[in-house]
């Protein structure tokens, strides 16, 4: 489907915004700290480990709504995953539907992000509602995109993260495996937190951005990137791109390629100051130019 006027409208807006504003949310990392202590899901022992399923079902059991994968074709295309609340004479039942047969860190990632919509009690927008005002799918988006943050925030928590990501010296695939979630979340993740000047962008196949974030601090021209986007542009079989210096915003870029569900790939572009290269071990890797 064609983006309609509105939905363009709306996201350029909230691009701006978020590059304007910065994105740490600390209300939601503080959502999502004291969920996981309530359900006593915070590892006591300095071992660190993953937020998994059996985590995830003790978060659900605690908000009391129950979890159920069913077959693709039972939910609506494309989606990943759906909270339905219902209320019977006796009780509100609420109920996440999960497709079937879809990656374990997507499943992982919609749960999460559906217990975002629950916790932060956001009322539904479906998205034919959405489309119909520029307020509406204002709202939409703000929505959704604090239930993205909600489950990053929960599957990959602010404090184990400052200490892990050092110590692998900012590999993000490395961090990726460790917490069981996309190379996205993580690279998000290290966007979100990290200290310094840092950027986040996701490419689809047809070399448009459909994600874009910096953090604060960051002063960066855009014209100039969409240009650059050529250069992202995936190949079969290809997973690294070769990173790319960009001289006029001062930033190298390092771009993978990333399979999504629907069997297509998109790049996750991420891009740090030049001069704060030499810390970030990615960025300095042989088999990449620069
Ligand atoms: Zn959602």
């Amino acid at each position: 489907m064609k983006p309609s006027l509105i939905e363009k409208i709306a996201v350029s807006e909230y691009m701006a915004k978020l590059e304007n504003k910065g994105i740490y949310d600390a209300g939601i990392e503080a959502v999502t700290k004291a969920l996981k202590e309530h359900c006593e899901i915070l590892s006591k022992s300095n071992r660190f480990s993953p937020v998994g399923f059996n985590e995830l079902n003790k978060i659900a059991s605690e908000l009391d709504v129950e979890l159920y994968t069913v077959d693709k074709n039972e939910l609506p295309s494309g989606v990943k995953g759906l909270l339905i609340e219902a209320k019977t004479s006796d009780k509100n039942r609420k109920v996440i539907l999960i497709p079937k047969g879809i990656k374990k860190t997507t499943a992982k990632f919609q749960i999460a992000h559906e217990f975002g919509h629950l916790v932060l009690d956001h009322s539904p927008i479906p998205l034919h509602i959405a489309h119909e005002s520029l307020t509406s799918y204002r709202q939409y988006l703000i929505n959704e995109y604090s239930a993205n943050y909600f489950a990053g925030s929960l599957l990959v928590d602010e404090t184990s993260f400052s200490v892990e990501i050092e110590a692998s010296d900012y590999d993000i695939e490395k961090m990726a495996k460790k917490y069981e979630v996309s190379y996205e979340t993580i690279a998000q993740r290290f966007v979100t937190l990290t200290h310094e000047v840092s950027h986040f962008i996701k490419v689809d196949s047809t070399v448009k951005i459909i994600k874009r974030f910096a953090n604060v601090g960051s002063k960066i021209n855009w014209d100039y990137i969409h240009k650059l986007c050529h250069s992202w542009e995936m190949t079969k079989n290809i997973r690294y791109l070769n990173n790319v210096i960009d001289e006029e915003n001062r930033i190298i870029w390092f771009p993978k390629v990333e399979q999504t569900e629907t069997d297509e790939k998109h790049t996750i572009v991420l891009g740090v100051d030049s001069a704060e290269k030499s810390k970030f071990r990615l960025f300095n890797e042989k088999r990449f130019q620069s």
